[in-house]
């Protein structure tokens, strides 16, 4: 296999868009589709003070390094999630995020749960006997908006792929959850007070293509899997997919970009005529009910706990 740009030995193949790179040139392709869905959604612009949620996954370092070399001035925030004990996961992970950093002299801010906030993601997941991704998502999604707001950054940029975004959008058509479909975009506007902007420039990158870029670039990533990954069904969706696009290549893509250009808007439109937005009784985030759902869950904890 030869590259399609130079001819030379191919390192990656990309079916989906009937391509072969070599190294340096799948840097390009890259780089070019990221710039690409930054510019095409009006993501963000360089002088805009940019924080990136940074897990030390394969994704998140692959976008940082790429925003980087764009040209992006991008500073990272980890939240110590306290998952897998002393040495486990949360604590390797984060240490690879803090390598990264420390190895291109970039800014990582770590947020430590128990310290800010009383608790760890597996104490609250069996305080509430709820699946652990489920109290996860909802302290990370809090936590890095509330971070973004309290430090005065522009946009919140986050690190879903195109696999990412394709199953959440699969298991919300299954149940037609429409309120979670009508908020599915590559850009969250900075609707409501305290909340902030945010933006998923690896929407056209899928997971395959951030793990070869890693890999070829030499950047260390947490490559083991969540100990509590277990219930989580986007897993089982996304396993689902890769059948599916092994068949035929670009399927995902197409199925997420046919939504985005052709259906998402009316989602949407349904969505805000349904939802009414307050401000929650204790951290003043807006929220659907008196007092938001994070709020509630850290009551939980501290009277539980
Ligand atoms: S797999 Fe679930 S519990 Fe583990 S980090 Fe991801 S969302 Fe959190
Ligand atoms: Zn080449
Ligand atoms: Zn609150």
């Amino acid at each position: 296999m030869k590259c399609r740009v130079c001819r030379e030995r191919a390192s990656i193949e990309i079916r989906r868009h009937h391509a072969v790179f070599c190294k340096e040139h799948f840097f390009d392709h890259m780089r070019r589709q990221v710039e690409r869905t930054i510019h095409d959604y009006r993501m963000m612009a360089p002088d805009q003070r940019l924080l990136l949620g940074v897990s030390g996954g394969k994704d998140s370092l692959a976008l940082w390094d790429i925003l980087t070399d764009l040209g992006y001035e991008v500073d990272g925030v980890y939240i110590e999630l306290g998952i897998g004990g002393e040495k486990g996961y949360s604590s390797s992970s984060r240490l690879l995020a803090e390598q990264f950093a420390k190895n291109r002299q970039l800014d990582l801010q770590v947020v430590d749960l128990a310290d800010e906030y009383g608790f760890t993601i597996p104490e609250a997941a069996k305080e509430t006997r709820r699946v652990a991704c489920s109290v996860c998502g909802l302290s990370k999604r809090y936590v890095l908006n509330r971070i973004a707001h309290d430090r005065g950054y522009d946009v919140l940029v986050m690190g879903h792929n195109l696999d990412d975004e394709a199953a959440t959008l699969m298991g919300n058509t299954l149940t037609w959850n429409m309120e979670y479909i009508g908020r599915q975009r590559p850009v969250l506007p900075a609707t409501s007070r305290g909340l902030v902007r945010k933006v998923k420039p690896l929407l056209r990158i899928a997971e395959r293509e951030t793990a070869a870029y890693c890999v070829l670039k030499g950047i260390d990533y947490e490559v083991d899997e969540c100990p509590l990954v277990g219930g989580n069904t986007g897993i089982r969706i996304k396993e689902w997919l890769n059948q599916m696009e092994a068949k035929r290549p670009g399927m995902k893509q197409q199925f997420l970009f046919g939504f985005l250009d052709r259906a998402s808007d009316q989602f949407a439109d349904a969505h805000q005529e349904e939802v009414e937005l307050t401000d929650c009784t204790s951290c003043g985030q807006a929220t659907t009910s008196g007092e938001c759902a994070f709020c509630r869950l850290q009551v939980r904890m501290s009277d539980g706990g």
